[in-house]
């Protein structure tokens, strides 16, 4: 089953036997909403990606697409808005309150609900990143809607219902679920699952602020210290340009530097396939695939990688993929754009050398 490529449980458009009335207080509910994930200043690239899909499904549902902007600026917040018209939002609820400046599950989840029962959103989509994660979690189960995660595919069918597919059974099927009694409709989507759209400086839209009513005293979390763990090293591979991954085929953890050297003469960063971090070859952020980092490259350089299905679903958005393989009949051959039949651990320090000398 792993080594064929994931085959749709249901096709988007059609839910033969399903067909069921959306209830009467439901029908009120409009339009398309994006959590925009703001942090220290900075909306989280997920958030953006986002803004593009979600934009394709407000078009074609003949709605408007809104962006959700929650923070202790209301400055702050006013320019980040901008930035999400620039990226496709009609409007920007934003929401700013001092108990807001830092992620806390309570108030945001108060907040977001609190938002969604007054302008009563058809679909929410949020980022499949630690923050998204716990808020779509809690903001679903307070509201009791439906939630599918880690979203692969988004799209519309013909009856207006929010088509969510994601891989299920190991990645060797992909479902796609509806949430057909429930209003919004939510899903969560990995950083770099959706491509980035490019942005229309040009672009302008409408601005919604809301007062929120919050006591800090009523707030149980206190935030201590913020850790950054977005700008960590590691945490820039699912947005790099180049990226080089490594498999069991480099045979020992020593040769994990042979990837590592090639990705910094490239000026990119690496990572490996699960083995490698089982083995304690490589560190888990480290890993690509279903269960590690999505990655959407310029180029991907995959070397002693077999291409399993669980690895495939992690990279395949990348725009160039060339592989390294002994063996001609590697799974990876059939979704890789340049495949090269040799041995890793010959040919990776021989491009590092070729590149090195090239680039200096
Ligand atoms: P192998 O499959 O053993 O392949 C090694 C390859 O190296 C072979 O193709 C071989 O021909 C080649 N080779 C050998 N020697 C050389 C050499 N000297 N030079 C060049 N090539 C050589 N895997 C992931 O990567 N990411 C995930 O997120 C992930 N999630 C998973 C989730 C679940 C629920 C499950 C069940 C599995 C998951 N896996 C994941 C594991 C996945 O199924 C594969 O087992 C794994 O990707 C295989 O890793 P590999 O290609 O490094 O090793």
């Amino acid at each position: 089953m792993n080594s064929s490529a994931p085959r749709p449980a249901a096709a988007a458009g059609s839910r033969a036997g399903m067909k069921k009335e959306l209830p009467e207080h439901f029908r009120s509910y409009k339009h398309v909403w994006v959590f925009i994930e703001f942090e220290q200043g900075e909306i989280h690239p997920v958030s953006l990606e986002l803004l593009g899909e979600g934009r394709k499904l407000a078009d074609q549902l003949q709605v408007e697409l809104a962006g959700v902007l929650l923070g202790g600026c209301g400055a702050a917040l006013t320019g980040a808005a901008g930035i999400c018209h620039s990226y496709g939002a009609d409007v920007v609820y934003v929401v700013a309150h001092p108990v807001l400046a830092d992620y806390r599950n309570e108030p945001y989840t108060r907040v977001m609900t609190d938002l969604v029962r007054k302008f009563e959103p058809e679909i929410m989509l949020l980022g499949a990143t630690v923050l998204g994660r716990d808020l779509a979690g809690s903001v679903a189960t307070t509201l009791q809607t439906g939630l599918t995660a880690d979203c692969t595919e988004l799209a519309i069918d013909d009856e207006r219902s929010l088509a969510a597919t994601r891989p299920t059974f190991g990645g060797s099927l992909l479902c796609t679920i509806h949430t057909l009694n429930f209003r919004p409709q939510m899903a969560t989507v990995r950083p770099r699952v959706m491509p980035l759209p490019v942005p229309d400086t040009s672009r302008t839209g409408r601005i919604v602020e809301y007062q929120a009513e919050l006591e800090e005293s009523d707030i149980v979390t206190k935030v201590i210290d913020f850790l950054a763990d977005r700008n960590s090293e590691s945490a820039q591979l699912a947005f790099a340009d180049v990226a080089v991954a490594g498999g069991l085929g480099l045979r020992s953890a020593e040769n994990v530097s042979l990837v590592r050297d090639l990705a910094q003469v490239l000026g990119g960063d690496w990572g490996g396939s699960r083995p490698l971090v089982q083995k304690g070859w490589i560190p888990s952020d480290r890993q690509i695939g279903q269960t590690g980092k999505t990655i959407r490259p310029r180029l991907y350089i995959a070397a002693g990688i077999s291409g399993a299905i669980q690895h495939r679903v992690g990279v395949e958005g990348s725009d160039l993929i060339v592989a390294i393989n002994t063996d001609p009949n590697a799974p990876i051959f059939e979704f890789a754009h340049l495949g090269v039949v040799g041995d890793a651990t010959v040919l990776l320090p021989a491009l590092t050398e070729a590149f090195r000398s090239r680039l200096a």
